[in-house]
C-alpha cells in the first residue's frame, strides 16, 4: 500500500479546502488533499452562484469549483479523489489512512469538511431515501420533470431548490414551518413571484406515504394550535432543504461547540489541537457562503505555513 509523507494534509474540498491548497501551494509547502465523496463540495450540487465576487454574470457551482481545484494543481498541490476514513492526531506527525488504504504522514493538518444536509427525522425519509426523498435539488430534480413536487424549508437553500425545480416540475410546494421565509429578500421576491410554486406557510410534514416510491406527504397546518388541520399532499417528490450540520466525526477529539461546529482560535483558524486548522463550513456557524469559507481557507493556509516555520518536526 503507498504510503505518503507530506507536509500538509488537507481533508476536504470545496471552496475552503481549494482555497487552502491554493496559498499553501504557491507557498511552496507541499500538500495533499482529498476531495472526499462530493469533490468540490455542496457547490458542485448548486446552479449558478450569483454572489461570488468576480463574476459579474454569476458562475455556475461546479464550474466554479474546477476552476479553483485546477488554480490548486497549476501550483503543485496533488488532488486526490476519495475519502480519508480515520485519523490520529494524538501526536505530530500527524496520520491518516485512506478508504484505498493509503496512508498519510503530515505535519499539519487542515480540516476542510464542510456540512452535510440534514433531515426532519421521520423515518419515512429513510424508507423513500432514492425513491422520491431527496436533500439535492440539482442532482435529482430531473427526475421529476412534469411533476409534483415539495421542498422543505424557509430559508436561501430551499428557495433555490424550490426555484429550480419550478423550471422542471408542473408544480412546487415550499412546504414552511413558520408563517414567513429567512430567505434573502430577493430570493423571497423570486419564490412568491414564481406561478408554479406554492408556498404553505405554518406547515410541517408529519410522514410520507405511497406503495414503492413517495406518492405523497402528510402535513399538518398550525401544528399545536386549535386551527390544526391535517392533510395529504399529492406529490412525486420530497426534497429537503432544512440546512445542514457540521462533518466532524472523524475528528472526536477536536474541540467543537454546542451545535458540532469546530471551535477555532478567532480570527485564526487553530483548532484546540496544535498543527491542526479547520476551514469553511465545518466551523463557521454563522455566514456559510462560498467566499467566507475560501477566506478561511487561505487564513488556514496562513496560519499552517506560521506553525511549520515554529515548530519544525
Ligand atoms: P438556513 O439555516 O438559512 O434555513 C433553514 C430553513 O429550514 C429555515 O427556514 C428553517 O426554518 C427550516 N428548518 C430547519 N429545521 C426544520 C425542520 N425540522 N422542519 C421544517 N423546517 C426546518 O439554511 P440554508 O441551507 O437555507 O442556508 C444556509 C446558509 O447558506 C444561509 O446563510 C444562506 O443565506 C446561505 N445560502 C446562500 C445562497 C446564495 O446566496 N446563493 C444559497 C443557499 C444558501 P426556521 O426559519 O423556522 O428556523
Amino acid at each position: 500500500m503507498e504510503s505518503v509523507n507530506t507536509r500538509l494534509l488537507i481533508i476536504g474540498s470545496g471552496p475552503a479546502g481549494y482555497t487552502a491548497a491554493i496559498y499553501a501551494s504557491r507557498a511552496n509547502i507541499p500538500l495533499v488533499l482529498y476531495e472526499g465523496n462530493q469533490p468540490g463540495g455542496q457547490l458542485t450540487t448548486t446552479t449558478e452562484v450569483e454572489n461570488f465576487p468576480g463574476y459579474p454574470e454569476g458562475i455556475q457551482g461546479p464550474q466554479l469549483m474546477t476552476d479553483l481545484r485546477r488554480q490548486a494543481e497549476r501550483f503543485g498541490a496533488d488532488i486526490r479523489q476519495g475519502l480519508i476514513k480515520s485519523v490520529d492526531l494524538s501526536s505530530r506527525p500527524f496520520k491518516a489512512v485512506a478508504a484505498d488504504g493509503t496512508e498519510i504522514v503530515a505535519e499539519a493538518v487542515i480540516i476542510s469538511t464542510g456540512a452535510s444536509a440534514k433531515y426532519l427525522g421521520l423515518p419515512d425519509e429513510n424508507k423513500y431515501k432514492g425513491m422520491g426523498v431527496s436533500a439535492c435539488a440539482t442532482c435529482d430534480g430531473f427526475f421529476y420533470r412534469k411533476k409534483r413536487v415539495a421542498v422543505v424549508g424557509g430559508g436561501d437553500t430551499a428557495c433555490e431548490e424550490a426555484l429550480y425545480l419550478a423550471g422542471l416540475a408542473s408544480e412546487v410546494f415550499l412546504i414552511v414551518r413558520k408563517p414567513h421565509l429567512r430567505a434573502s429578500k430577493v430570493m423571497q421576491q423570486r419564490v412568491l413571484n414564481n406561478p408554479k410554486i406554492n408556498v404553505l406557510f405554518n406547515t410541517n410534514t408529519v410522514g410520507l406515504y405511497g406503495d414503492e416510491f413517495v406518492e405523497g406527504a402528510n402535513l399538518v397546518e398550525n401544528i399545536g394550535t386549535e386551527n390544526e388541520q391535517r392533510f395529504d399532499l399529492p406529490i412525486d417528490g420530497f426534497f429537503l432543504a432544512i440546512g445542514h450540520h457540521p462533518n466532524t466525526s472523524l475528528f472526536p477529539t477536536v474541540e467543537t461547540d454546542e451545535q458540532g461546529y469546530i471551535k477555532t482560535a478567532l480570527p485564526g483558524t487553530a483548532t484546540n489541537i496544535p498543527g491542526v486548522f479547520a476551514a469553511g463550513d465545518v466551523a463557521d456557524p454563522v455566514y456559510r457562503q462560498a467566499i467566507t469559507a475560501a477566506a478561511s481557507g487561505c487564513r488556514a493556509a496562513l496560519d499552517v505555513e506560521r506553525f511549520l516555520m515554529a515548530n519544525p518536526l
